[in-house]
């Protein structure tokens, strides 16, 4: 079901009255909250907490007054918090709209874009601390020098990278983004190292996440939040079909494969768990077998290929060391044009791996799916009905 224009200028026009009771009962309650923390940067009154922990990763309200399902700022008129929410309302619409100037046809299942390349970073350095082709890490260092932006929000790893637990951070320094290059399969919501950045007196960030959190910024756009968004200028996302719960280091790798996460060097996922150990061994593990670990927050997720990101960067292909590259907004057009023209990354055509389009389409469709028949219908757009 299509959301159309006079119902997008109606929401628009009509004065926006959504605050935590409606989040509350619309997201949190109905399980379509991602963990994403947009709602918790965007509080003026820091009200909403999030615990960045194994079995966390979802907002509840910190004040006793009205209890955990209602706010008293909210009664007295504050909205921030569904302003900030990509899964409240006509969120897909909205920010297709805003970001694209109209919303998705029915054959857009992973989202409007302009260009599908294959990327990888020409450095090698680059091209090895990174988890696909390191173009993520290329954009940032690329942006940094030439101004576009003051800083990134990444993830990191706790401590030394032996935790293998994932938390947001900021990258401001060539060192900083090598050091948080890779992936880790578990939640970092790097929306909440905003606050970090802004101390910092970083003014024009670049968000790097995952595709629940790259819709954050378009949404808030879209729903006038204020200055909360100002520093967000660029977006790049990660596609993702799943993160999982901490608790499978010591549940899955270790307690069934003896697999220690202090040993573990690095991760993929490939159709299988691919994880490689200090001592040279490499074990790939059936990705069925990891699914009791799926965290909550991405079992209705709908957005495999980050769909409101102004790139978004896969590792669906059949070279390891390149990046898909979705190029979805004029500025990401930009961004990718020039780095070519300077030889930062070298660039092949989507079309020179078909089956790396043909997944992506594959995975996305499978991700909108899981979207529940209960919850707002314009997002299950170009699913068929299940029989
Ligand atoms: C949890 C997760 C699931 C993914 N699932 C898929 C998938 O199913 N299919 C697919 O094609 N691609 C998936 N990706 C994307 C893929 O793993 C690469 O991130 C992407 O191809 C970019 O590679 P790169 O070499 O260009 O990035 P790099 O240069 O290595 O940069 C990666 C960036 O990602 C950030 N990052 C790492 N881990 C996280 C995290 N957990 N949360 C937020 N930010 C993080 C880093 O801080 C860094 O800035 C997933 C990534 C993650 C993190
Ligand atoms: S999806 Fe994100 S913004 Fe919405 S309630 Fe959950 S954490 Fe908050
Ligand atoms: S599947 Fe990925 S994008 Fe979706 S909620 Fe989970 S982490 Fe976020």
């Amino acid at each position: 079901m299509t959301v159309s224009a006079e119902t997008l200028e109606e929401v628009q026009k009509t004065r926006w009255r959504n605050q935590w009771k409606e989040l509350k009962a619309q997201v949190i309650d109905t399980d379509l909250c991602t963990g994403c923390a947009g709602c918790v940067i965007s509080c003026p009154h820091d009200v909403i907490g999030y615990d960045h922990e194994q079995g966390g990763y979802i907002p509840f309200h910190l004040e006793d007054e009205l209890g955990p399902d209602d706010c008293i700022h909210g009664q007295k008129g504050c909205t921030s918090c569904t302003r900030a929410c990509p899964r409240f309302g006509i969120w897909e619409a909205q920010a297709d709209d805003h970001l694209f100037g109209r919303t998705r046809s029915e054959d857009e299942v992973a989202g409007i874009y302009q260009d599908i390349l294959l990327t990888r970073a020409s450095d090698k350095t680059i091209n090895e601390v990174g988890q696909d082709g390191g173009l993520v890490s290329a954009i940032l260092l690329w942006a940094l020098e030439h101004d576009y932006i003051d800083a990134a929000l990444v993830s990191y790893l706790e401590g030394d990278k032996s935790s293998w637990k994932a938390r947001p951070g900021v990258a401001s320094t060539k060192e900083q983004i090598l050091q948080s290059a890779g992936s880790r399969y578990t939640y970092s919501a790097n929306t909440l190292a905003l606050d970090e950045a802004r101390e910092a007196g970083h003014e024009r960030l670049a968000l790097v996440g995952m595709s629940c959190q790259s819709s954050v910024p378009p949404v808030m756009w879209s729903r006038r939040i204020g200055k909360v968004a100002k520093p967000f200028v660029f977006n790049l996302g990660l596609l993702c079909s799943k993160t999982f719960d901490d608790a499978i280091f010591e549940e899955l790798f270790w307690a069934k494969y003896g697999l220690a996460r202090a040993d573990i060097t690095k991760m993929n996922i490939k159709g299988v768990f691919q994880i490689w150990t200090a001592d040279g061994g490499f074990h790939e593990i059936n990705l069925k077998e990891c699914h009791a670990w799926t965290r909550d927050g991405c079992n209705h997720c709908p957005d495999f290929a980050a769909e409101h990101a102004d790139i978004s960067c896969g590792g669906i292909g059949e070279n390891s060391d390149w990046t898909l590259t979705v190029v979805r907004t004029d500025l990401g057009r930009e961004i990718i044009s020039r780095m070519i023209a300077d030889g930062v990354i070298e660039s092949r055509p989507g079309d020179s791996d078909p089956g790396a389009i043909a997944l992506m389409r594959k995975l996305a469709e499978k991700s909108r799916r899981r979207w529940p028949a209960t919850a707002e219908q314009s997002v299950s757009l170009g699913i068929p009905a299940k029989k």
